[in-house]
Formats: structure tokens, C-alpha cells, sequence
């Protein structure tokens, strides 16, 4: 099982720390947990991993950071794909998918988030699908590090998940395209998480607002510990 953690950009460095440093004082138990911080507050901690990054080493990419920078923390981890930086940065799949590439030829675990938004939805499963295939253009679905987060638009940030339903029969399709772990995002909280990751093809949760607040988030991985 697998609990990770978005802050986007909520919390400063001395935030952070003090967060991780709460959260451990629970044993994990086998569940892998995993914390996204801003840029800003990045550290040298096997939980934590970087919101995004650019595919260089370093270079004249003004606001960015790149592989020099992630190695001064030992970061290994990465989140690509995510819906706010495809639909609200205007990340390209083409982009995307570059730096997928250059991650994955670095070894890093990368967590790589697909979703469709409200009209897709609206259609009907195959053109979620089809949508969806959109999204993992380029990608090698099987790369050993890989995790994928399914986290349809509509549902992130909006305090409205998806039904079990559609969780549930999205996560069906997905699994026949990767056998990698797959996760769920979107509005999960302490009140859905269990039925969420009861589900089969559920290898875990992405949560972002409900993971601002530490013992909320422990919370979520106790629960995931009680599913193991
Ligand atoms: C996310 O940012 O990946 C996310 C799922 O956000 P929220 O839990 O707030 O919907």
C-alpha cells in the first residue's frame, strides 16, 4: 500500500520539517509513504520527493530546478503528470513525457498522474479511456519504478471524489494497460480512504488537501496499515 502526500504550495521549509518529523514518530509498517513539499522546502529525506522538475541536469531554465539540484537533497523521487501543472501550467504531453524519459534514465521512482476532466467524464467510460491514452503517450508503463496516479480532474481539490463506481471500473481499465501500482487521487479524506483502498486494482492514495494536516494524515496511514 502506498499514502502519498501534495502539498502544491502550502507549507514553508521549517513546516515541512516539523510535519516529518511528527509523522515519523508512527511506524509504517510496509506501507510506502511519500511526501511531495514545495520546492522550497525540499530535504534530505527518504519520504520526500519533488513536486516537479525540469529534464536537464542544470542549465538556463529560469524558475527551474533540475537534476543538481535534486541531488543536493538526494531526491530520487518525482511527481510527473499532475493535472495543475497539465492544465493550469500547460504542460504538454510531448513535455511530459520528456521528462518521464529523463527521470526514468535517472532511476527515479516516479509518480506519474493521469485524469480526465468533467466533459470527458461526462461521455462515458471509453472516452475516459480513450482520453487517458492520451495522457501516457511516450510513457513505458512498465518502467520498475513506476507508480501511476489516477486522479480525475474534476475530483482533486474539489472535496468531491469519485464514486466507488467509478474508481472502481477507471482503475479496471487502467490495470490492463500497466501492471504497475496504481493509485487513486482526488478529494480523499479520512471518511472515503478505507473504501477506496479496499477496492481491487487500488494500490493506494494521492492526497493533497486532506494531507496538510499531519495527524490526519497519519491517520490515513494507519488505516492503510490495518488494509496490508
Ligand atoms: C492532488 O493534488 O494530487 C490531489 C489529489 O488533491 P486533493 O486531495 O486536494 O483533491
Amino acid at each position: 500500500m502506498i499514502v502519498a502526500a501534495n502539498f502544491k504550495m502550502h507549507k514553508t521549509r521549517n513546516e515541512t520539517k516539523e510535519y516529518l518529523d511528527e509523522l515519523k514518530k508512527i511506524k509504517f509498517n510496509g506501507v510506502k509513504v511519500a511526501v511531495f513539499p514545495p520546492a522550497s522546502a525540499l530535504m534530505e529525506d527518504k519520504i520526500v520527493g519533488v513536486q516537479n522538475a525540469y529534464p536537464a541536469i542544470d542549465g538556463a531554465y529560469t524558475g527551474e530546478i533540475g537534476l543538481e539540484q535534486l541531488n543536493e537533497f538526494n531526491i530520487k523521487r518525482v511527481l510527473i503528470g499532475h493535472s495543475e501543472r497539465r492544465h493550469i501550467l500547460n504542460e504538454s504531453q510531448e513535455f511530459i513525457a520528456k521528462k518521464f524519459d529523463f527521470y526514468k534514465n535517472q532511476g527515479f521512482e516516479i509518480f506519474y498522474c493521469i485524469g480526465e476532466p468533467l466533459e470527458v467524464r461526462k461521455k462515458g467510460i471509453k472516452e475516459v479511456v480513450e482520453y487517458l491514452k492520451t495522457q501516457i503517450k511516450d510513457i513505458d508503463l512498465e518502467y520498475e519504478n513506476l507508480i501511476v496516479a489516477y486522479e480525475p480532474v474534476w475530483a482533486i481539490g474539489t472535496g468531491e471524489s469519485a464514486s466507488i463506481e467509478k474508481i472502481k471500473e477507471t482503475h479496471e481499465e487502467i490495470r490492463k494497460l500497466t501492471s504497475k501500482p496504481i493509485l487513486y487521487g482526488g478529494s480523499v479524506k479520512l471518511n472515503n480512504i478505507k473504501e477506496i483502498i479496499e477496492l481491487p486494482n487500488v494500490e493506494g492514495v494521492l492526497v493533497g488537501g486532506a494531507s496538510l494536516d499531519v495527524e490526519t494524515f497519519k491517520e490515513m496511514i494507519k488505516i492503510a496499515k490495518d488494509m496490508k
